[in-house]
């Protein structure tokens, strides 16, 4: 089986499927800590990707609450509970990727480890995760499932470097787009055998009952080849979110906003890099939730990206970098941060946003003599 290395989990893997690298990796940073579960994002890509028949219960970008929520129900703890858990020597992996969990002769040619989930297990997206105990007339309060602490968690498709879906498919009915990395599965090639579902750590395929076929997040592709950021990009209310591209041929760039946070700072960090698909949202990790438990989901650079957003106040370049989440609905492909203000540009060299650090307050005067009225200020 051919080999490349996998710099999330610090050494080369075996990956059965040898296809060229991206001239560029489309990516995505989530900051975890300002998520406010509202769904726009979800209901964003609903209704314009997955409106129709047999979608009913697909969604291909969903918000879950953490430690139990998941949709589907339980995705990612069957497959670790199977795997056991991550084993790092510092910042290299030392137990086995999805891919190398075959042993034996023809190991080779298994496909990669995986569970498929039921039907029903995509039916309730959400439903039990932040329910109150009842009716709050009658006493009910939250006291729910996530006692002390909790947060929320956005995920899509990972357009990951090395796709298990691809790897997975017997018909090669997916592809990785040369020009960007988007990962994409062909309609028309498609029959339904839903290896891919199996094979995705993240469940992120979906087999649509009515067509027969699996179908994935599609990385808003017509919109990111107009410099447009995805579409649940852009509905953020929280403004997590940034959307750009990873360089993939020559050394990161510090100009470049996701080079910046993810491969220089590495502030924001790979959901389960233990799999090996080497997936591309990376999430600046919760500041208030146990390392331990965010070692497994992350890897073992939480502490450190914990350090560094707790000092962003000193770090201008990296708050900057983070105030331009959600100032432009353009995809930003170079930043500076000059005095007071941070600055992004596109492919094409215009400026697209354009952000002061410190947001301006004005303090009003307490009575207005003008409309006779009593203000109260209250930032
Ligand atoms: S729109 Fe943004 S803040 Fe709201 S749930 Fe989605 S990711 Fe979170
Ligand atoms: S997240 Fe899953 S569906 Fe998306 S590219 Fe990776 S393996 Fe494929
Ligand atoms: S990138 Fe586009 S298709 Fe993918 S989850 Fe976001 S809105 Fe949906």
């Amino acid at each position: 089986m051919p080999e490349r290395f996998n710099w999330q989990i610090g050494r080369p893997m075996a990956y059965p499927y040898d296809g060229p690298q991206p001239e560029r990796q489309v990516a995505y940073v989530f900051d975890t800590n300002k998520c406010i579960e509202c769904q726009t994002c979800t209901v964003a890509c609903k209704t314009c990707w997955t409106s129709g028949k047999g979608q009913e219960t697909i969604f291909w970008n969903n918000v879950e609450t953490k430690p139990y929520g998941g949709y589907p129900l339980e995705w990612d703890t069957r497959l670790l509970d199977q795997l056991g858990p991550a084993e790092w020597k510092g910042k290299r992996l030392a137990s086995r990727t999805i891919f190398e969990q075959a042993t034996g002769k023809d190991s080779d040619k298994q496909p990669p480890f995986g569970h498929r989930p039921a039907v029903e297990d995509y039916a309730a997206p959400n439903v039990g995760e932040d329910d109150i105990t009842g009716l709050v007339e009658k006493g009910g309060h939250f006291a729910g499932v996530h006692p002390i602490w909790m947060f929320y968690l956005a995920r899509i498709c990972n357009h990951c470097d090395n796709p298990a879906c691809l790897a997975a498919c017997p018909r090669r009915a997916i592809y990785k787009r040369v020009e960007d990395g988007i990962v994409l599965v062909d309609q028309e090639r498609c029959r339904g055998y839903q290896e891919c579902v199996r094979a995705c750590p993240y469940k992120k395929v979906f087999f649509n009952v009515v067509s027969r076929i699996s179908e994935k997040c599609i990385g808003c592709f017509p919109r990111v080849e107009n410099g447009e950021v995805a579409l649940c990009v852009q509905s953020c209310i929280g403004k997590i979110r940034m959307h750009g591209f990873l360089t993939t041929r020559g050394e990161p760039r510090e100009d470049n906003p996701l080079d910046y946070i993810v491969r220089i700072r590495r502030l924001a960090l790979p959901l389960y890099p233990q799999y090996g698909t080497g997936p591309n949202v990376y999430y600046i990790p919760p500041i208030h939730v146990p390392t331990r438990f965010l070692e497994q989901l992350f890897g073992p650079g939480v502490e450190q990206s914990r350090r560094l957003y707790r000092g962003l106040a000193g770090d201008r370049r990296l708050l900057g970098c983070l105030l331009l989440f959600g100032a432009t609905d353009r995809m930003i492909t170079r930043f500076d941060v000059q005095g007071e203000v941070a600055i992004g540009w596109n492919d094409a060299g215009e400026e697209i946003a354009r952000v002061p650090i410190t947001e301006p307050s004005w303090v009003r005067d307490h009575y207005d003599e003008k409309y006779d009225a009593y203000r109260h200020n209250t930032t």
